[in-house]
């Protein structure tokens, strides 16, 4: 039987992702062509949606844009 900080969890996830649907969905109504892309533009693996909303102009995946800054960083 959950308790009252399972359903927390849950309500708290749900509304998490609900969010970040709605971010994703307002963002990319709004410029679809300066807002990023889904895919990474170097490893082509698909952008977590997370990512794309806390860095909505970001054109790389966390590896390959850690990858592309300690690169310039040299
Ligand atoms: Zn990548």
């Amino acid at each position: 039987m959950a308790d009252d900080a399972d359903r927390a969890q849950v309500i708290n996830d749900q509304f998490q992702q609900d969010m970040i649907r709605r971010a994703v969905s307002a963002s990319s109504r709004r410029a679809p062509a300066d807002q990023g892309t889904t895919y990474c533009v170097d490893c082509e693996e698909e952008i977590p949606l997370s990512r794309q909303v806390a860095m909505p102009g970001a054109k790389r995946c966390v590896d390959c844009q850690q990858m592309h800054e300690n690169w310039r960083a040299l």
